[in-house]
């Protein structure tokens, strides 16, 4: 249809968090949204060509994505700018300056479809945010914006029920934009099981963590994340690692960590984090400091656009075999124990 419009959405960053959301409101204003095709080495490549080495993964990984969505055609790119959100809770700067940086990095004929949403200043919340958004499309009814906002949470609701479920994230994705919640049967317990301490973009973006989910799975381990835990429990996270928030994704590094830090069931935490960010390199001294009280093993893994998958997968094998053989020897000891006991009895 020649007059419909058409907005462009990269498949990275807050693509992670809240895509749903981005659908439920984008149908409901009848805008038609194409999204950037999945990571590729190509759009790792297009991304770092454009940015100064020392930018982090993730930010290559967006340019690269609005490169794509351009090969595509698209006119009108979504690359809103998330400063906080919420009083005092901040977004990194490089995050916070996305629009910037795409407008002074890639050339072409594009509208960026930009605003600003940052709860520490007034008259910058999610319903001016939202209407900022929507007036770059000639809509500027409340009602309908309001109305399309509920739809954007409906979507977003039942998509974070189904993850947090257990659900796969395209799984849930696939659920949510039909309008459905699917809730999984119990999976099967594995031998050990990790927790994977990382920002949404890295771990569930197939080529920048290197499918680390499927990886583990095919060694019989069990993988946990933050998205499987609720507000609650990343809050008691924070908590029982005494931090106090300040970054808007430190829930889902520390309040992460904290949490299956203390839970018995988790065997050891692998995190994930990007060279060069700042935020992660604050956040994991943080946890891995605060983490010997609790005796569990970290593995922290670094990535950039050269990481190499063949040492990826190496210092996850030797990671799990020590947790294998860390769990034999405590299952021995407790064997050996009620040996023990019958013995006496
Ligand atoms: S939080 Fe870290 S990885 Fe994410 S955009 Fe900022 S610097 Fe990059």
């Amino acid at each position: 249809m020649k007059n419909k419009k058409v907005i462009g959405i990269p498949r990275a960053m807050s693509y992670y968090n809240y895509f749903p959301f981005w659908y439920g409101f984008f149908n409901s204003l009848d805008i038609e949204i194409v999204l950037s095709a999945p990571t590729t080495k190509k759009t790792i490549s297009d991304g770092a060509s454009l940015v100064v080495t020392e930018t982090c993964l993730p930010v290559k990984v967006y340019v690269g994505h609005i490169l794509n969505l351009l090969e595509k055609g698209v006119e009108n790119i979504f690359v809103p700018s998330i400063q906080s959100i919420a009083p005092k809770i901040y977004n990194c700067s490089k995050i916070r300056g996305l629009p910037d940086l795409i407008r002074n990095v890639v050339k072409g004929e594009f509208n960026i479809i930009e605003a600003t949403l940052d709860k520490s200043e007034k008259n910058a919340g999610l319903n001016e945010f939202l209407t900022e958004i929507a007036k770059q499309f000639n809509i500027t009814d409340a009602e309908v914006i309001k109305k399309a906002q509920n739809q954007g949470f409906v979507v977003q609701n039942n998509f974070n029920v189904m993850v947090q479920n257990g659900l796969e994230f395209d799984e849930a994705l696939k659920y949510a934009k039909n309008g459905q919640v699917i809730i999984p049967p119990k999976k099967e317990e594995k031998p050990i099981s990790i927790a994977l301490i990382g920002h949404a973009y890295n771990i569930y973006d197939k080529r920048i963590c290197m499918d680390i989910f499927k990886k583990l799975e095919n060694m019989d381990v069990r993988v946990l994340n933050a998205y499987q835990l609720t507000q609650e429990q990343l809050k008691g996270g924070m908590n029982a690692l005494n931090s106090s928030l300040y970054w808007a994704n430190q829930y889902e590094m520390t309040g992460c960590a904290g949490h299956y830090l203390q839970d018995e069931k988790i065997d050891g935490i692998i995190t994930l984090t990007a060279f060069g960010c700042g935020p992660d390199s604050l956040m994991l001294e943080d946890i891995r400091r605060k983490s010997k009280n609790f005796n569990k093993p970290i593995l922290n893994l670094t990535i950039d656009e050269h990481t190499g998958e063949a040492g990826f997968i190496t210092r996850i094998e030797a990671f799990c075999d020590m947790l294998f053989r860390n769990k034999r020897a405590k299952i021995m000891k407790q064997k050996n124990q009620v040996d023990e006991i019958l013995q006496r009895v």
